[in-house]
This record gives structure tokens, C-alpha cells and sequence, in this order.
């Protein structure tokens, strides 16, 4: 292993961690989310699910520093968040809104790196285009690339920053079922190899079992956290035997019927 190589080691492993208390967000009269607490264990796969509308990007706005709580704080490696922390990176659903269609896939990757001497920024992106398999599509545009390998610059652009945590806002919602399952098992592979903490949000249930070592049930709005659950299915997972686990298909059906108990209510 090369010193410039990704590894838990240097980008923070598992010192980050992440504490919601009694978070509640109001837009005009309408409670998004209401008194929201819960813990993200660092180095490990949280995932927040829940039904459309019921308050998730909201959630991982104010947990990025990038809106304010009504009520409640957000504590990150132990400080109280307030503005965007170091050690934060986030994807989001959107690809094609986050890059820059003008600039090359490394230059993407890079651009958030401005303030790091030209030989550092340049290990950086390199070994974050590894990460992802994007070795040889250093100087494709990213319009000149499918849905799913722009999510993987996204991916990689994030990781370049040696986050300790990372945040996902419904990352696979606009790429077709194999590429989705694809992106999925690279992020549970990077994970693995990097030890960082990954908060995922996702209205996809399947997706939220497979992922995560913790789940937090989001209800309907306004919002409430209708149960944790951890997830001891074991690692590596596998996109067939992992899903005819008894225990996957078990806690499945154990959110499917929490969200709809939650949607009824
Ligand atoms: P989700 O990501 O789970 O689909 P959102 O966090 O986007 O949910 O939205 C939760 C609720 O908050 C919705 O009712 C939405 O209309 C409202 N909302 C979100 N952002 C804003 C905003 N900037 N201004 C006003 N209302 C908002
Ligand atoms: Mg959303």
C-alpha cells in the first residue's frame, strides 16, 4: 500500500459521528420534521428512510451546516454544528446539476480541491478516479458519460476530499436498476476500505436493508423517527444472497410495514 492510497488511516476512520437532538424544522406552517433525534455511529452505513415530502433532504441540509434547525442542535465529532464542518462531503441525486459539464472528469473531481498545492491535488483526484473505476475517463466531459458513471464522478469528487463523513441524498433515485445496484456495492466496497461514516438517505426500502448497518424510519410529516433498527446482516453483502437472507426479507417487511403504518396514521 502506497502512502498516497485511500485508507481509513488517514482520512479520519472512525472519529467522525454524528448526534441529531430534538431536531424540528418549520417552513412558514408547515413542520417538516419534528423533534428528530437520533445517532449516526461513526464508521459504519446509516441510511434515513422514509416516504416522499417526510422531511429527508431537509434533515441532510441542516446536518451539512447548510440550513438551520428550528429547534435542536446537530453535534459532529462532538461540536455543535453551524456552519458547513471540515470532514463533510455530500452527493446528491442530481448529477447532472453537480458537475460542471465544461470541465473534464478530473478537473470536476479537483475543482473542490482549489486551495491544495497542484501536486497534492493532483494525487488526490487520481487516487479518488481509482476508487470509483474511472481509471482511462480522466478527460471525458461529463456529458459524454451515462447517468450512472457521472454518479461515480460525483462519488469520486466526494471522496477526494478525505471526508470522515459522507452524505447522500438519494444518490441511485435517476440511474436504471443494474447501474443502481452497481453504485451500490461500490459504495459498500469503499466503505469497507475506508472505515468512514456514510449516511445515506433513500425512500427505497430494499436499498435501505442492503446498505445499512443502522436504520432510522422516517413517518409520514410532520417527520418523527418511528424506529431505529440495526442491521446485522454480514459483510461483504451480495446483491443475491444477501437479499434471500431470511433476515433481509424479515426486516424488509418490517419497514415496508412501519412506513405504511406511518402513512396511515
Ligand atoms: P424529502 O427529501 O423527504 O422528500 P424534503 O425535505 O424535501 O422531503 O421536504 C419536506 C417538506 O418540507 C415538504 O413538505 C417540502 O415541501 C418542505 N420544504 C422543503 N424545503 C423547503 C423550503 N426550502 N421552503 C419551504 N418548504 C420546504
Ligand atoms: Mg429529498
Amino acid at each position: 500500500m502506497t502512502s498516497t492510497e485511500l485508507t481509513a488511516e488517514h482520512t479520519g476512520g472512525t472519529s467522525a459521528a454524528l448526534a441529531l437532538d430534538g431536531i424540528s424544522k418549520t417552513y412558514g406552517t408547515n413542520m417538516a420534521v419534528r423533534d428528530i433525534t437520533a445517532d449516526v455511529p461513526a464508521g459504519k452505513v446509516s441510511v434515513i428512510v422514509g416516504p416522499s415530502g417526510c422531511g429527508k433532504s431537509t434533515l441532510l441540509r441542516i446536518i451539512s451546516g447548510l440550513d438551520t434547525p428550528t429547534e435542536g442542535a446537530v453535534t459532529f465529532n462532538g461540536e455543535r454544528v453551524t456552519g458547513v464542518p471540515d470532514g463533510l462531503a455530500m452527493v446528491f441525486q442530481d448529477y447532472s446539476r453537480s458537475l460542471f459539464p465544461w470541465m473534464h472528469v478530473d478537473k470536476n473531481i479537483g475543482f473542490p480541491l482549489g486551495k491544495l498545492p497542484a501536486a497534492q491535488r493532483r494525487e488526490r483526484v487520481q487516487e479518488a478516479i481509482d476508487a470509483v473505476g474511472l481509471s482511462g475517463k480522466e478527460k471525458l466531459y461529463p456529458w459524454q458519460m451515462s447517468g450512472g458513471m457521472q454518479q461515480r464522478v460525483a462519488i469520486a469528487r466526494a471522496l477526494a476530499s478525505h471526508p470522515s463523513l459522507l452524505l447522500m441524498d438519494e444518490p441511485y433515485a435517476s440511474v436504471d436498476a443494474q447501474t443502481r445496484a452497481d453504485l451500490e456495492d461500490l459504495l459498500l466496497q469503499i466503505q469497507a476500505k475506508l472505515g468512514i461514516t456514510v449516511l445515506v438517505v433513500t425512500h427505497d426500502i430494499d436499498e435501505s436493508v442492503y446498505l445499512a448497518d443502522h436504520i432510522i424510519v422516517l413517518s409520514k410529516p410532520p417527520s418523527v423517527v418511528a424506529e431505529t433498527i440495526e442491521v446485522d446482516l454480514p459483510r461483504p453483502r451480495d446483491q443475491v444472497t444477501t437479499k434471500e437472507d431470511p433476515r433481509f426479507t424479515s426486516i424488509r417487511a418490517h419497514v415496508t410495514k412501519l412506513l405504511r403504518r406511518t402513512e396511515a396514521a
